[in-house]
């Protein structure tokens, strides 16, 4: 990071505050943050007691997607004998995310583009109304890999408040009116220290820069790899079910037993899954599961990295962390574009 571009904090706040800092943002809002889930995982919960918020935590199983995306949700509800139906709209109230990674946070800012270009999702555009967001920082961990899709622990982009672990407590930024007005009154902070934030060093990294890969994935169609991952790949789509940028969904009418009322409902889906592509006539479109896997990494660093120029990825592991055959994204990718020197090699060994 550039030092001139390098934010400095405004104040510090120390561990045993953290519990005092939950207390007063639940005095302006719901708070939703980090908690424990069983003895290895961690998920985002509404806070009820703030002694039982984790910000030191390695990754949550779901992102904060769940609550701008639910995994169910009742889109409309219909008559079929008076042929009328009565759409089911999203609520807004003023909600604070406490303890956000950066990278999750940059998967919600893909989300945004997703849902506000082509139809915009109404649904979706309400419950992102009226949120602030508290950034925290983490120690990268064997799968995080944000650094190589361009998101480093330190990213503020979308915070409000960015809250940087240090010795003995954190460095707080304030980066928006809103995140200041947070915090204004709360008397549990101290002066900043001038330190920058901490640089932190990813252990996983995709071979080549980000913006190389799109030329990697131009030649990796009829790669190998898609056939070696398949053999191991089970089709469970945990893959799909835990990615913070997956926004794929299905959507089903139930009718009632008298056939005269029923509801339209909108269920998460994922690519992996054997019946995604399938269409009406029993035709499936991706029925092999290297098709699946190959359109899924598509899906993370081409489709949609090409016109926006980011990938849709951000590195947060959790696919391979969760992935019941032990499959890393990473690996794939690291494949692809050995497999991409090796065809540049040989295009040059013939000329
Ligand atoms: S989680 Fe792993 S095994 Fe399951 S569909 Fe994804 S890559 Fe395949
Ligand atoms: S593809 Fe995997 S590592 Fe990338 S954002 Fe999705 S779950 Fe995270």
């Amino acid at each position: 990071m550039d030092d001139l571009m390098t934010p400095r904090p405004n104040a510090h706040l120390l561990f045993s505050a953290v519990p005092a800092l939950v207390r007063y943002l639940q005095t302006q809002a719901t708070v939703y943050a980090p908690h424990r889930f069983g003895d290895t995982s961690y998920r985002f919960d509404q806070v009820l007691s703030p002694d039982a918020v984790v910000l030191d935590y390695n990754r949550t199983l779901q992102s904060i997607k769940k609550y701008f995306l639910p995994p169910r949700e009742t889109l409309l509800s219909f008559s079929l004998t008076e042929a009328t139906f009565e759409p089911v709209s999203a609520e807004s109230s003023f909600r604070i995310f406490l303890g956000v990674h950066s990278y999750d946070l940059q998967a919600l800012l893909r989300l945004d583009y997703n849902f506000t270009h082509g139809h915009p999702e109404s649904n979706y555009l309400k419950r992102r109304e009226n949120c602030a967001f508290v950034g925290v920082s983490f120690e990268p961990d064997e799968v995080h890999f944000s650094r190589s899709v361009g998101i480093t622990v330190e990213e503020m982009e979308g915070f409000d408040l960015f809250l940087d672990r240090q010795d003995d407590g954190y460095a707080v930024f304030f980066l928006t009116d809103r995140g200041k007005a947070l915090l204004e009154g709360f008397t549990e902070i101290t002066k900043a220290r001038n330190q920058s934030p901490v640089h932190r060093e990813f252990r996983t990294k995709i071979k080549y820069n980000y913006n190389r890969l799109s030329e990697v994935f131009d030649q990796a169609w009829d790669s190998p790899v898609w056939e070696e991952v398949a053999e191991r790949c089970v089709g469970c789509g945990t893959c799909n079910l835990v990615c913070p940028t997956c926004y794929c969904f299905t959507v089903d009418d139930e009718v009632n037993l008298t056939l005269t009322e029923g509801i339209r409902k909108r269920t998460w889906d994922g690519c992996m899954l054997s019946q995604f592509a399938q269409v009406a006539g029993g035709e499936n479109f991706r029925y092999e599961r290297s098709a699946r896997q190959r359109h899924r990494v598509y899906r993370k660093f081409k489709y949609l990295s090409d016109p926006t120029g980011r990938p849709w990825c951000v590195g947060c592991g959790r696919c391979t962390a969760y992935c019941t055959a032990r499959i890393s994204i990473v690996d794939i990718v690291n494949q692809l574009c050995e497999d991409y020197e090796q065809r540049i090699l040989h295009k040059n060994a013939l000329v």
